[in-house]
């Protein structure tokens, strides 16, 4: 058998990227009798028919990481792009789409692009509150370049999926990092719309100096309601670990006056800005939880 990764799903078809080439493989009759999927990303063993050079997906290996909107396996890195204007940064969805990446096991990297918009000093403040909390953060723009390189050095080798609001620049980070890109997605984008009732998944793309990218942005649904009060601060990442030093079991960290995290706020290891929005979401989740 071959091993290989599924980068595309089309109405039953898989396509599995392998040292042969991609095959267009069918999935085992067996999967849909146990009601299992076939995911992109998912890692598989296809058996290819020499005559044809067709395959079927015999196995799945097991997965590191489900998202759900897009569904897609295996994903381990999320870029979270947000403007530093046009539109201007909501700080409360970074930190929604932090505990999202975090709740799944990725790793995060927090891009601030158009940066050709501001005075330097402007973002400086911004950035060291996300790489205090243990982000890495860069800052980048379209128009000048500046960025880029060190943006792909973040995308290099990792499976990515992109994050944010519309008209932050995504799609023209993309195309910055590898031109070519957007152009074979479109590509085949218009191919499958032209199928009958092909159902239109999120497709891998494969970057030249290494790694993957999702091409549909992912955490479309930003719902938290899985997750529960005492688990919230395991997915911030510095109260995570401010938490450990706190001596009262199940703290939530918002009223004890001895706790370790709100000590951490006062000599300004946490930021203001970071426990204000964990105070906000756990707030919610109470709201929540009463209905
Ligand atoms: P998406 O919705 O996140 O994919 O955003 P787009 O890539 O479509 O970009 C939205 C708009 O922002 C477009 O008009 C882009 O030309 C513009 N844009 C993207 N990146 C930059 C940038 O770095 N600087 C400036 N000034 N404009 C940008
Ligand atoms: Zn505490």
């Amino acid at each position: 058998m071959t091993e290989g990764m599924i980068i595309k799903g089309i109405g039953g078809f898989y396509y599995v990227k392998t040292d042969k080439g991609v095959i267009e493989c069918r999935a085992r009759g067996l999967f849909r009798k146990k009601k299992i999927t076939p995911l992109v990303g998912d890692r598989v063993k296809i058996r290819i028919l020499e005559n044809d050079m067709t395959g079927y997906v015999e196995e799945i290996l097991d997965r590191d990481s489900v998202l759900v909107r897009p569904a897609v396996a295996n994903v381990n890195h999320a870029l979270i792009v947000f403007a530093i204007k046009n539109p201007d940064p909501n700080i409360w969805l970074l930190d929604k789409f932090l505990l999202l990446a975090e709740y799944q096991g990725l790793d995060a990297t927090i891009c601030f692009n158009k940066i050709d918009l501001i005075d330097g000093e402007d973002i400086e403040k911004l950035k060291e509150v996300y790489q205090n909390a243990g982000y890495t953060v860069v800052c980048t723009s379209n128009k000048t370049g500046e960025g880029i390189d060190r943006l792909r050095e973040r995308l290099k080798d990792s499976i990515t999926v992109f994050a944010g609001p519309s008209g932050v620049g995504k799609s023209s980070l993309l195309n910055r990092v590898q031109p070519n890109l957007e152009l074979q997605t479109g590509e085949i984008s218009k191919k499958t719309k032209r199928g009958k009732h092909t159902t239109r998944h999120a497709e891998f793309m494969e970057l030249n100096i290494g790694g993957w990218v999702v091409d549909t942005p992912g955490f479309s649904s930003l719902d938290l309601n899985f997750i529960n009060e005492e688990e919230l601060s395991h997915y911030f990442k510095e109260i995570a670990h401010f938490s450990q030093g706190c001596k009262f079991t199940g703290c939530r960290h918002d009223k004890e006056p001895d706790c370790a995290v709100k000590e951490a706020v006062r000599s300004g290891e946490i930021s203001e800005i970071r426990y204000k929005n964990y105070l906000r979401f756990l707030e919610e989740l109470k709201q929540k939880r009463r209905f």
